[in-house]
């Protein structure tokens, strides 16, 4: 036979092989997408959910009960229905309680044994000072935060959610998203019998917190691990002043203890390596009671060492930064800490969250359908601007006061360190204006831009005195650079006209922190 023959046989053949598994392989996904649709529609033709929401922790479960509250059928699906034990979210600033009372949820920090703070306590190379949240006229809630353990307040918060009979909370694990064309559809979980299963519904709302895997195919954005927070609880015992944060300014960062409950006290501090001393093997417990306990003010120390002592449990948890930005596929929002984080030190997280789920559900409010994608994605722009005031604020303080924290041989950053010292020491209108920013009474980026320029430059002025020297101005100028260091990437990150405009922060506090509940 001709070899030419053999050769065209061959390929008309490897032609057809191709041709027919691409035939194959299409019709098998048109048949699977249509197989979806289907269930979707039948779901919906079933009184399926409006709404699905991927975990329910402060996030999932506040945004249930807001949805609900507006006649939405939600769906959240939960990976572990027990009461939480983390070493994360124990502290409510007052901006935080007065959104939780926007959004109706105020009572579940009643009945938790959550513990009145007016402020913070700090210490510094044995001086210390207090630093209250201020009476502000302007703020229309009770100045004051509230601390407490975490778990119970998310058992709270679930509860209240589902005691509304739209809401259907569901034990499961959420494997993946479902998507047709670039457009989240629903997702498949493995409920609590184990079985793998679906859920189907115009719009999925992803708040699987801080470890999320979901959140990778739907933003281009990575978290940074900025540092390790290693605490435990010393129990049956209380504060001498149980109403304050006691914020330590140790080395190498910070060391804290605050009332959780009326018989137990966090103990916690910060380190900056990964490589962490064991604590499987005591080298932690070790450390901590050779480097850190030394530094905390004596009469803090004995319930300081007392939960070391007892075995109390010691967590570590990672310390995250990351920028918010909006999906990339349709049908689908990113909440909570899978959207948006920064250094936890001013302990706020939930507020900034409590804001997007109060800002977010007053806009899906208007929307009759959730699943017209596109009105979805006009909507989510708006929220995008909206939040700024509440998350620029937090974020930029955030991620600026841990820097100040941290100690240095630097003369600039010790400089800087010993100015926001003396500032929240300074009482009067200084001490009051910060803490209203940390505690969300005022969220305002050009208010927090003017307190960092003050400390800078009195921080500054104490370098320079009581001459200045060729050293000293070097020094100064360093220290200008740094803070212009802390300000630029979130002035980048969060958009510089959105983060300075002043209407855009008016507009906030008259929407969203007015006296009366809108
Ligand atoms: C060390 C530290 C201390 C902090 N302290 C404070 C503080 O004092 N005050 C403050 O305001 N903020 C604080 N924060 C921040 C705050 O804790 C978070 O911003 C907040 O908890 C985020 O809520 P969330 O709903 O996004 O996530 P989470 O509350 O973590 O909830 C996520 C939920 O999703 C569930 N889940 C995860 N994956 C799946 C899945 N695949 N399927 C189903 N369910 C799933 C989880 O089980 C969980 O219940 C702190 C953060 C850190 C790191």
């Amino acid at each position: 036979m001709d070899m030419a023959f053999v050769e065209v046989c061959l390929r008309m053949i490897l032609v057809f092989v191709l041709s027919w598994t691409i035939l194959h392989v299409t019709n098998r996904k048109k048949k699977k997408a249509t197989k979806l649709a289907d269930v979707a529609t039948e779901e919906r033709r079933e009184g399926g959910p409006d709404v699905i929401i991927v975990g329910a922790g402060v996030g999932g479960s506040a945004l249930a009960y807001a949805l609900a509250k507006d006649g939405r059928r939600v769906h959240v699906i939960e990976r572990d229905m027990r009461e939480p034990v983390r070493m994360m979210g124990e502290f409510m600033q007052p901006g935080g309680r007065l959104l939780l009372s926007k959004l109706g949820l105020q009572d579940c920090l009643e009945e938790i044994d959550a513990q009145k703070s007016t402020g913070l306590r700090l210490f510094k190379d044995g001086k210390e000072t207090v630093a209250c949240f201020p009476v502000d006229t302007n703020f229309p809630y009770e100045p004051s935060g509230r601390f407490f353990h975490n778990g119970r307040f998310v058992q709270r918060l679930r509860q209240k959610a589902s005691s509304l009979p739209n809401v259907r909370l569901e034990e499961g694990t959420v494997r993946s998203l479902i998507e047709e064309k670039g457009v989240v559809k629903g997702v498949t979980y493995k409920n609590s019998s184990g079985e793998e299963t679906t859920s189907f519904a115009p719009l999925t709302v992803v708040c699987d917190g801080c470890h999320s895997n979901l959140r990778r195919s739907l933003n281009d954005n990575n978290a940074e691990v900025t540092a390790y927070e290693i605490g435990y609880i010393s129990r049956n015992c209380r504060l001498e002043q149980p109403d304050k944060l006691h914020l330590i300014m140790a080395k190498p960062s910070f060391a804290m203890l605050y009332q959780v409950s009326s018989t137990d006290v966090r103990c916690n501090f910060e380190l900056l390596s990964k490589n962490l001393p064991s604590v499987s093997n005591g080298e932690m417990a070790s450390f901590v009671k050779n480097s850190i306990a030394p530094q905390v003010p004596l009469k803090l120390r004995k319930t300081f060492l007392k939960g070391l002592d007892e075995g109390s449990h010691i967590k570590i948890t990672q310390a995250k930064r990351m920028p918010a930005t909006l999906s990339r596929k349709k049908g689908v929002i990113v909440l909570g800490d899978a959207f948006n984080m920064r250094h936890p030190v001013i302990a706020s997280g939930m507020m900034v969250l409590l804001s997007d789920i109060l800002i977010l559900s007053r806009l899906l409010k208007h929307l009759g359908n959730l699943g017209d994608e596109n009105k979805v994605s006009e909507v989510m722009k708006s929220f995008y601007v909206l939040r700024k005031p509440m998350s620029a604020t937090v974020n930029t303080l955030g991620d600026s006061f841990w820097q100040v924290l941290i100690a240095s041989t630097d003369e600039a950053k010790e400089a800087m360190r010993q100015g926001c010292f003396d500032y929240l020491s300074s009482g009067g209108f200084r001490t009051s204006g910060l803490m209203a920013l940390i505690g969300g009474m005022n969220p305002r980026p050009l208010s927090l831009f003017y307190h960092l320029f003050v400390i800078s430059l009195s921080s500054i002025g104490q370098l320079l005195s009581p001459f200045p020297t060729p050293l000293r101005v070097w020094h100064s100028l360093r220290l200008l650079d740094l803070c212009l260091k802390m300000l630029v990437p979130h002035l980048k990150a969060e958009g510089i006209g959105q983060m300075l405009s002043p209407t855009n922060a008016a507009a906030y506090r008259k929407s969203y922190m007015a006296a009366t509940v809108v």
